[in-house]
């Protein structure tokens, strides 16, 4: 029974939700977690992952922080069983998977499983992974067709894996105001983060929203680098700088809340503090960047810094121990970099490479 039909019909006034959770990697253990960790007496959770460990330890985790609420979760083991092996319908199922054909996969099995059971009501969809654009215009479509009266909305969020832990993420809907998000999904999403933004009427503007600011970020962070790098070579005090650039035009998140320079802000222990441990990898920054630069192709935008920097991460992402640690890594590989001639030399490991 969905939680619009308990809500209109209890005579009790009973409200209850059942909400199901696939994919409990870096982000989704958390954000499952927050859900698993508020959810009420009649509420349940459905989890999967396919990684079996990933979910048995997901279980273990949250049920020795908070047992009298065991009851309410339960780990699935195939996508169908968040149709056919649950106690109600579920109201909401959220995915938090890598890429686009994992979303194609996991919610073309979930469509055909509700098919080929027919229910009462309506589950809604989420997905908050970072996707491509048309591969999520394209499950959505697949939704609508099949079962008219679901949705599938892009939920992508950003704050990284810190903002998962804490339940401080953002989440960029497409939807057009914040009076067309209903009570029930704000309610989700709040378990989760603490900022909703409506990012347009059409499905994909969640996504649009969120590969647009990626790419700023991801171009910020390669210039901010290259910034340090000139005011390092002109013998400048960088901590001095970087304070400065912090109140003057130059100011970013990249070049302050994530400063490259160690010891500026000892106090938030920023990954410059730590060897670039941790924090938001290069990896995943390329990956926003190679999405938004094919989709704006698709789009028939033109991005004028998209490909440049494009080939800066992908050359940066050849290197393990630049690939996985935080983007402002980029500051550290820019100053172990060299020209030669029409090339580059990469001092650390001797590679000589065109851009
Ligand atoms: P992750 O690789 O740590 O986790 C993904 C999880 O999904 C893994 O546990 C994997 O086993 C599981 N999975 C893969 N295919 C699946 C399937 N078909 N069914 C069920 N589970 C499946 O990745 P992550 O860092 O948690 O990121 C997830 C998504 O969120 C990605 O699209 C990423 O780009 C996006 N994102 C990540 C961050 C970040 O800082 N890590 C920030 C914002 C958005």
């Amino acid at each position: 029974m969905s939680l619009r039909f308990v809500r209109a019909f209890s005579s009790a006034n009973v409200l209850r939700a059942n909400y199901g959770f696939i994919g409990l990697g870096q982000m989704g253990q958390h954000m499952a977690r927050h859900i698993y960790a508020q959810l009420e007496p009649l509420d349940k959770l459905y989890v999967y992952d396919t990684v079996p460990e990933a979910t048995k330890a997901f279980v273990e985790n949250v049920t020795s922080q908070k047992p009298e609420a065991k009851s309410q979760l339960t780990a699935l083991d195939l996508i169908p069983k968040f149709v056919t092996g649950v106690d109600s319908q579920l109201d909401f199922i959220v995915s938090m998977v890598p890429e686009g054909k994992h979303v194609k996969g996991v919610v073309s099995e979930l469509v055909e499983a509700y098919k080929a059971n027919p229910q009462n009501a309506a589950t809604t969809f989420l997905d908050s992974s970072t996707i491509d654009i048309p591969t999520s215009v394209e499950v959505h479509e697949l939704v609508k067709k099949e079962l008219p009266s679901f949705d599938f909305i892009d939920t992508p969020v950003s704050g990284g894996v810190a903002g998962a832990r804490k339940g401080t993420l953002s989440f960029m809907l497409s939807r057009a105001e914040h009076s067309d998000v209903s009570p029930d999904l704000v309610k989700l999403l709040n378990f989760m983060g603490s900022n909703i933004f409506p990012c347009g009427s059409r499905h994909g503007a969640g996504l649009a929203a969120k590969l647009s600011n990626n790419y700023l970020l991801a171009v910020t962070n390669l210039a901010v680098a290259d910034s340090f790098q000139l005011a390092k070579a002109f013998d400048l005090n960088l901590q001095h700088y970087a304070k400065l650039v912090a109140v003057s035009t130059g100011k970013s998140w990249a070049s302050v809340d994530n400063c490259p320079i160690p010891g500026v802000y000892p106090e938030n222990s920023l990954p410059a503090d730590v060897g670039y441990q941790g924090g938001f990898i290069t990896k995943l920054t390329k990956k926003d960047l190679v999405l938004a630069t094919d989709c704006a192709q698709q789009y028939d935008r033109a991005l004028f810094l998209g490909d440049i920097s494009k080939k800066w991460y992908l050359k940066a992402c050849e290197r393990e121990d630049l690939g996985t640690r935080d983007l402002a890594v980029l500051y550290e590989w820019l100053g172990e970099l060299r020209k030669e001639g029409g090339e580059y030399v990469d001092n650390k490991t001797s590679e000589k490479f065109d851009i």
